[in-house]
């Protein structure tokens, strides 16, 4: 991984990219169409979105505004917890698309596992899919059994699994088991939302690498064969949050920053969703 351009190839041969920009709680309109644009503008090629960030047509209309030839960014979009079940997806599928109005979406996820409901919403992922509507489908925050139960049960392999990743949630085990079967590793708040920043490991690093400790943290997930997708609607960030593919953090320092692991969530358990 040593140019923005670069991009893991996912077990359907889809390339994915390594870095995207996430616009979780970017305000539908300027905010998110100003971030998008920069972020495509500094070479990103890939956004991630869902319904339920509310931005779906601010990030389409800003991808189609740059006029980057489709097949080059990577849009990825998610099954919010409500319309889950298999019309009620496709239906959702299909007002998201339309949204975005980019024609094919590159990733459709399940946002969140919803007990009882997400194996028929993994089908009819799966009918998207064959439909050639998505060039990629996967989940988002699902644990080992939620994963078994889709191999148990599904047809096709996700190809994706987006999570919560980061130096205090580093997820040994589920990255293990992913990597076994194919499924790429996507981390959500890579940057803990900067609660990580002053730690004196990252600090530390950030002094012997000359970098930031936004860079050193992204790159430590690149190090790890995790893609990640950091938010900013902050120009000066976005464009730092992008340099990070012209140094490498040696094997020692990355155990250094695996150190820090505590099982520290900061978003929700997937096993007790309320919403
Ligand atoms: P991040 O860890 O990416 O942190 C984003 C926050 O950090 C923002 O407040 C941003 O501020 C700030 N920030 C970004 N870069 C820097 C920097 N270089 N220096 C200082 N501060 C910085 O958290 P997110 O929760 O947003 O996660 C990233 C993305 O993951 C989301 O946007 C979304 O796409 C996805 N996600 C998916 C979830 C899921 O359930 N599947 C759940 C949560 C997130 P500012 O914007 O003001 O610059």
């Amino acid at each position: 991984m040593q140019s923005i351009a670069d991009r893991v190839k996912l077990h359907n041969g889809v390339a994915m990219p390594w870095l995207g920009l996430g616009v979780y709680k970017a305000q539908a309109g300027e905010e998110t169409e100003v971030a998008v644009k920069e972020a495509l503008k500094v070479g990103y090629r890939s956004i991630d979105t869902a319904a339920f960030y509310f931005n779906e047509e601010s990030v389409g209309l800003a991808v189609r505004q740059l006029g980057l030839p489709r097949e080059e960014v990577f849009v990825t979009t998610k099954v919010w917890n409500s319309d889950q079940g298999y019309d009620s997806t496709l239906n959702a599928f299909a007002r998201s698309q339309e949204k975005l109005s980019l024609g094919f979406v590159d990733l459709l996820l399940i946002h969140w596992p919803v007990p009882g409901k997400y194996v028929e919403t993994w089908r009819a992922l799966e009918h998207l899919y064959k439909q050639g509507k998505v060039r990629a489908i996967g989940v988002s925050n699902f644990k080992i059994h939620h994963l078994q139960d889709i191999l148990d049960h599904g047809e096709i392999v996700p190809m994706v699994n987006q999570v919560e990743f980061h130096p205090w949630l580093n997820q040994v085990e589920l990255l293990e088991f992913c990597r076994s079967n194919k499924i790429q590793l996507e981390a959500w708040r890579p940057l803990t939302r900067g609660e990580i920043f002053s730690d004196p490991v990252i600090t530390g690093l950030a002094e012997k690498y000359q970098k930031t400790p936004a860079q050193i943290i992204l790159r430590w997930h690149l190090e790890k064969e995790v893609v990640v997708i950091p938010k900013s609607v902050t120009p000066e960030r976005i464009r730092e949050n992008a340099a990070i593919f012209d140094f490498e953090l040696s094997p020692d320092d990355v155990a250094l920053i695996d150190s820090l692991n505590k099982d520290r969530r900061l978003g929700p358990d997937p096993d007790h969703i309320d919403f």
